[in-house]
């Protein structure tokens, strides 16, 4: 096929124990995606549509795109990603007949999730637009949408973080006309993703999980998957001088290798939370 399939190929082990500190974000994903794509009989014999159309909003690194990841394999359909600005193709017609591919081999491969990320990015406010370009991509965009019935089984999720930058006409019923909220996680949430992040690394006994969750207001989960990194690099650093990078590393020291709670409070001094970061570059 000319359009590329998605390029993760991670996304096969994504699964709803990997998200954390959604809230009933996970279950309102589930009854508005899984159910419908799993169960379409349910819908048919109850004689309504399920919705064509899903986005989720929320400031960037939340778990969005994990979340249709995870929603596309736990259901067990075709995942189609398409990144908003990437398919703003330079040839004219060019990110059109893109979409249409993307629709058509969607079709074929039903049931389908097609992830639309940064989506206000292709359908901005037409009136913000000056762009001939966008209002054409908006165009195809709700034509297809529309074009989907309800047997074919096709689920478009888009994301965004600027929710009131996207073209109304995509709110109206039968396109993106469900809205799940992707917050920033509290503290519990915090927890529960650093649990995640950490599962596979040895632990030292004095790591306090629960200060460090504490002490992360305004991380996300893209931030706080950023300071586990760091923490275990932290960890690396340190028996760094006990060990010969030519030789093997003596199976005592990698028994004995384990993150404590030093690394971790050393790396908090170098990770900052993303929306703080941005909101240092806009000033
Ligand atoms: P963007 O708007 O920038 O696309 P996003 O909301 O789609 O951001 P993701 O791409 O899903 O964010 O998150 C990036 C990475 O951060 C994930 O691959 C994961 O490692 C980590 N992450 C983000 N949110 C969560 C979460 N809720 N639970 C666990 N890990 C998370």
């Amino acid at each position: 096929p000319q359009f590329e399939e998605p390029k993760d190929a991670r996304r096969a082990d994504v699964t709803y124990d990997d998200i954390g500190g959604l809230g009933n974000a996970v279950e309102q994903v589930r009854e508005m995606v899984e159910l419908p794509l799993r169960h379409p009989e349910l819908f048919q014999r109850l004689g309504i549509d399920p919705p064509k159309g899903v986005l989720l909003h929320g400031p960037p690194g939340t778990g969005k795109t994990l979340l249709a990841r995870a929603v596309a394999n736990e259901t067990e359909a075709s995942f189609y990603h398409i990144a908003g600005p990437e398919i703003m193709g330079s040839q004219y017609g060019e990110s059109e007949k893109r979409l249409r591919q993307i629709f058509q081999e969607a079709s074929q491969n039903a049931p389908a999730i097609i992830f639309v990320d940064e989506i206000d990015s292709i359908a901005p406010k037409r009136e913000n637009v000056s762009g001939e370009v966008e209002r054409r991509i908006v165009a195809q965009l709700l034509t297809l949408m529309d074009g989907l019935e309800p047997r074919q089984n096709i689920v478009v999720i888009g994301a965004t973080n600027r929710r009131d930058a996207i073209d109304e006409a995509l709110r109206r019923p039968g396109r993106f006309d469900r809205e799940i909220v992707i917050g920033v996680p509290d503290q519990k949430g915090r927890q529960e993703v650093l649990a995640i992040h950490t599962r596979g690394m040895p632990l030292a006994e004095d790591v306090n999980m629960e200060e460090i969750a504490r002490t992360t207001y305004g991380f996300v989960g893209a931030d706080l998957g950023a300071l586990a990194r760091e923490a275990a690099m932290d960890c690396l650093r340190r028996i760094l001088p006990d060990i010969n990078l030519r030789d093997g590393i003596p199976s005592e020291i990698l028994e004995n290798l384990s993150v404590g709670q030093a690394d971790f409070l050393s790396a908090l001094k170098r990770i900052q939370p993303s929306a703080l970061r941005e909101i240092m570059i806009q000033a």
